[in-house]
């Protein structure tokens, strides 16, 4: 075991608590509260290091890791003019296991193989299931996944063709119990990304390689969950502008799935909005995000807005992504949908960032279930 990066120090930011990332706590066992990395050396440059995939960044992610890379990141900006507003899509379907949750797969591997484990718990509502099975088997990791059994088949699929032991729960929730019980029963090393305070830390370099593109958005839309590619995302701008890279933090924007929102409640008041439950958005799936306070303070900090989008508004734009020639999953339309809802309210000078998450790959059935209806 490293004992550097044992002794690396988590925080708890509603009690304060502080441990030992060796001590190998998934979240505070004094309140129960979501973990953080207590912060690494400031930077006041980007720095890049001879590394492949993310761990070009590794001295702002996490000092002594070994370089569990498949070559995930350095995905493509895809630039779409649209009525006078220039679009970036930042195509994370591309990655490895074909989905943005391979950067965040790569540096919790790192961490888990940098500690000596030989076996890991993770909960998911697919991609990231997949993402941490392909690492873990790709660096001697032994990957027990559980997820729900209605996740999208070929997300279970890949999760066994990766040489992930799946284990199935009746819902989100329940594979998130089992997970958590096997570990504390077995002694396994709990990765919930949902948790993971270093799967966050490595969605810091989505916002580093725009920078490094030379792309300053204003607008920036993400697909939340549990809000784990936000809050990355949010990070990264946020330290690339105390370095004094970029003039601003982009507006990040919060996009839930209808009967899936955490965020809007807790911004607009408790009303739910709108009534009904978004069957295509798979991805967006998550209980009771652990972060959601976190979540709000950068939304807040950033002046983003909220957004639900229903399975109407996600049809429409993923047909309008696929003419596009943009081959993602449902989930990753969610984006796009949203940025439909205030298009015109957003002034035409205004840079838009968009991260696709997750490729079409993942839910071709659902896929076709829409596209192949017509027009
Ligand atoms: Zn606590």
């Amino acid at each position: 075991m490293s004992n550097s990066l044992a002794n690396i120090k988590l925080f708890c930011r509603e009690c304060r608590g502080e441990y030992f990332l060796g001590d190998l706590h998934y979240r505070c066992p004094r309140c129960g509260g979501a973990l953080s990395i207590k912060d690494l050396e400031k930077k006041d440059s980007l720095q890049v290091v001879e590394g492949r995939g993310i761990f070009r960044y590794s001295r702002h992610l996490t000092p002594d890791v070994p370089y569990t890379t498949l070559g995930e990141g350095r995905t493509p900006l895809h630039l779409i003019e649209e009525s006078g507003r220039k679009l970036y899509f930042k195509l994370e379907y591309l990655n490895p296991s074909g989905s943005f949750k391979d950067r965040g797969a790569a540096l919790t591997i790192a961490v888990a193989k940098g500690l000596g484990i030989k076996e890991i718990n993770e909960d998911s509502s697919g991609n990231a299931g997949t993402a941490m099975a392909l690492y873990a088997r790709a660096f001697g990791i032994k990957p027990n996944i559980f997820m729900p059994v209605n996740a999208p088949e070929n997300k279970k699929l890949l999760v066994k063709l990766f040489g992930g032991n799946l284990i199935l729960g009746r819902d989100r929730g329940e594979a998130n119990r089992l997970a958590i019980e096997d570990a504390d029963k077995r002694s396994v090393y709990y990765v919930g990304h949902v948790w993971n305070p270093f799967f966050i830390q490595a969605l810091k370099t989505v916002a580093y390689e725009v920078y490094e593109e030379g792309i300053q958005p204003d607008e920036v839309f993400v697909p939340v969950g549990s809000g784990g590619l936000y809050l990355g995302m949010y990070h990264g701008f946020k330290e690339l502008y105390n370095m004094g890279l970029i003039g601003n933090i982009p507006r990040m924007h919060v996009v839930e799935a209808a009967g899936y929102e955490r965020v809007y409640p807790a911004v607009h008041g408790d009303e739910r909005y709108p009534e009904e439950t978004s069957d295509l958005a798979d991805g967006l799936r998550v209980p009771g995000p652990p972060r959601l306070n976190e979540v709000l303070e950068a939304l807040g900090e950033s002046r983003g807005n909220t957004y639900v989008v229903n399975d109407a508004e996600i049809i429409k734009a993923l047909k309008k992504l696929y003419k596009m020639g943009l081959f993602i999953e449902p989930t990753s339309a969610t984006v796009y949908a949203a940025y439909n809802q205030v298009r015109d309210e957003i002034e035409k000078d205004r840079i838009v960032l968009m991260p696709l998450t997750g490729s079409g790959f993942k839910a071709l059935d659902k896929v076709m279930k829409v596209l192949l209806k017509g027009d």
